[in-house]
């Protein structure tokens, strides 16, 4: 299937732009929003819905304060952010509006995802945007998160943002051309990766681990980004964000930057939240046989081929599983707390009520509630 095919049927785009392409020594780079603002305006001249992830506040709120250098701690960077976010929509609001579009801030904390309430309602906010025709900006709420409801980086808040907005296709735009299979920067040899049809540890590994100064994902991180995003069944491509017209030139088919092409067999909106939106609280080990059911019988997790149980969590909580290896396999809500897991690990199901007093399920983690991760060949049942 030509790229051209591969997107015919994108309807809805998320555009995610890091701060090393949006600002340079002299902080906002004027030149590169106006470009990309054209580049984004043209995509809804072909009638395409954008969501619109930028970084930059922290950079431009250290340049407004002249700051040289690295922020020294959190207060820092979270004031830096107060001041640069404000600019940056600014920026945008004018850019967007020269092309008769407007322009909605969205600023989110991991801990405004977790809660299923919260999620739903900001999808919802965000695609009335989208009806009223306008272009939801996003970013983290910097000022406001710490690391407990941090999402990190930029990248992974555009695939999580992806998964609440069901976006079609991501485009990540960054300060390289794309993913390379050794770092350019050291070796002559370092050849752009055109198409990558599964985040292999090779890949991962080609992604190297180093970030740029003005960003903190780096290269690594627009891979993982790629991983959550593939296995929603959603393309993903890394593109060089400096290039004039560059949205246009993905949007034609023409072979620039690297896809990341959507996994064969994906995950559905919930079971991704349960995978990738929710912070695990424990671990579950499992024997071979429950990691063969639960991945190609599409089998609910008992209590019987559970091994281990680590951390401490309640019941409903998201854990871990993981093989003896220490693969992971899957993540799912837990029926049980650790400390009755921990009680009934290796049982039958029909031994659960005499060693903890009562039963309220057979399983420890139920089929709905489990989201297989990791890659196999054979198509799941659930
Ligand atoms: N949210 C940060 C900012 O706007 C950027 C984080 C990142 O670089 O990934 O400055």
């Amino acid at each position: 299937m030509t790229r051209k095919e591969r997107l015919g049927n994108v309807k809805r785009i998320l555009v995610k732009v890091g701060s090393a392409v949006l600002t340079g020594d002299n902080g906002i780079d004027l030149n590169i929003v106006e470009q990309l603002v054209a580049d984004i305006a043209a995509l809804r001249e072909r009638g395409l819905q954008v969501v619109f992830v930028s970084s930059g506040a922290i950079a431009s709120g250290k340049h407004r304060m002249g700051i040289e250098g690295k922020l020294k701690n959190l207060p820092q960077k979270q004031a830096a952010a107060a001041i640069g976010q404000g600019r940056l929509m600014r920026v945008y609001s004018n850019a967007f509006g020269k092309h008769g579009l407007y322009v909605g801030q969205v600023l989110l904390t991991m801990s405004d995802i977790t809660d299923r309430k919260r999620f739903l309602n900001i999808r919802n906010t965000i695609l009335q945007l989208l009806e009223w025709g306008v272009i939801p900006i996003i970013n983290e709420n910097d000022t406001v998160a710490v690391d407990e409801i941090k999402f990190g980086d930029n990248d992974n808040l555009a695939a999580m943002v992806a998964n609440i907005v069901e976006a079609d296709l991501v485009v990540n735009l960054t300060s390289t051309n794309g993913l390379y299979d050794q770092n350019p920067n050291n070796s002559k040899k370092a050849r752009l990766i055109p198409v990558v049809k599964e985040i292999t540890e090779e890949i991962e590994k080609a992604a190297g681990e180093e970030g740029t100064e003005a960003g903190v994902g780096g290269m690594r991180s627009k891979v993982l980004a790629a991983k959550k995003v593939v296995a929603v069944g959603t393309p993903y491509i890394i593109a060089p964000g400096k290039r004039t017209g560059v949205l246009q030139e993905i949007m034609d088919g023409k072979e620039v930057g690297t896809l990341f092409l959507p996994s064969a067999e994906h995950l559905n909106s919930r079971k991704y939240w349960i995978a990738f939106t929710l912070r695990p609280r424990g671990r579950l080990v499992l024997d071979e046989g429950a990691v063969q059911a639960i991945v190609h019988d599409g089998k609910s997790l008992l209590p019987s081929g559970i091994t281990r149980v680590e951390g401490d969590f309640v019941i409903g909580d998201a854990v871990s599983c993981v093989d003896v290896d220490g693969n992971l396999i899957a993540r799912g809500l837990a029926n049980y707390s650790a400390e009755e897991m921990k009680k009934i690990i290796g049982l039958k199901s029909s031994q659960i009520e005499q060693a903890l007093g009562y039963k309220d399920y057979d399983e420890a983690i139920h089929r709905d509630n489990l989201a297989v991760t990791i890659h196999h060949a054979e198509k799941p049942k659930g």
